[in-house]
């Protein structure tokens, strides 16, 4: 475990924040927790579904840490869950930054920063999606006027599963999201080519062989259309010139005349600020 910073909070904390009746009690707040000394969980914090996981210790105050990509916390026993809550809220500022800095740390920055939990969120088409666990379902089911993906798994589900989930979501979606999006501009530019697949390559976007199968990596289905567009058409080019000369441009700017915005995107984002599956 990594530790950037550790804070301790006074004894007698949750007393003066929760009004009267808080008294140290053996089983005050650790129903839920019997026959378990670690448990992982989630909070919202402004707006960001954070894991944290809660050790119950002999210590007599509450500490937090950074570590794994969570917040760790120390507890006594008496020191019911919401308090804890109520602690991380009021740090929330803190704690988000020093989580900041743990991802963006060069030693962990190949890690995922993905929160794979009911109420996180992940790049969709270019805009935000909510993930939420939905026991009641058969299949995983998009709802797309609350951009929710609502994953056919109980609600105690592992990160894991959650996880594996949403990966075999989005590459069904990108599959056939850009498999309708090639022959649309296929069509419209007459440009054409033999196959086409998804890829998997870490850092490479697409790719296009001498005979024309075109693959697209299954991640462009975290961005927009007009991303996605671009690597199609960029690729399409490649069917006719293998190079990136001055005539390969004009010829995807003959594909897709708008083309620079979607290049100037891709430009930006570093590949390992993808969530990591
Ligand atoms: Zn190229």
């Amino acid at each position: 475990m990594t530790l950037l910073e550790q804070f301790l909070l006074p004894f007698g904390f949750s007393e003066s924040t929760s009004s009267t009746s808080e008294k140290p009690n053996p089983s005050s707040g650790s129903d839920k927790e019997k026959n378990s000394t670690k448990k992982h969980r989630t909070v919202a914090l402004q707006g960001q579904t954070v894991p944290w996981l809660l050790k119950r210790t002999r210590r007599k105050t509450v500490g937090m840490s950074i570590g794994q990509g969570m917040i760790q916390v120390n507890a006594p026993k008496w020191v019911p869950v919401s308090d804890i809550e109520y602690i991380l809220k009021e740090k929330s500022n803190w704690l988000l930054a020093r989580l900041a800095e743990w991802y963006q740390s060069d030693q962990h920055r190949l890690l995922p920063e993905q929160q794979w939990a009911h109420g996180a969120t992940l790049q969709y088409l270019g805009k935000p999606m909510t993930l939420a666990l939905a026991p009641q379902l058969k299949q995983v089911q998009f709802d797309d006027f609350r951009r929710e993906l609502q994953l056919a798994l109980s609600a105690d589900a592992r990160l894991e599963q959650i996880r594996d989930s949403v990966h075999a979501w989005l590459q069904s979606q990108a599959k056939r999201f850009f498999a309708a999006r090639l022959k649309v501009i296929s069509d419209q530019s007459g440009r054409q080519f033999s196959k086409f697949s998804l890829s998997n390559a870490r850092g490479r976007w697409g790719s296009c062989s001498e005979d024309g199968h075109i693959r697209l990596n299954w991640r462009l289905i975290h961005f927009g259309q007009d991303v996605i567009d671009y690597v199609i058409a960029h690729e399409l080019a490649h069917t006719h010139t293998m190079d990136h000369s001055a005539s390969f441009w004009d010829e995807v700017a003959e594909i897709l005349p708008n083309f620079e915005e979607g290049k100037q995107v891709l430009r930006k984002i570093r590949l390992d600020a993808l969530p990591t599956f």
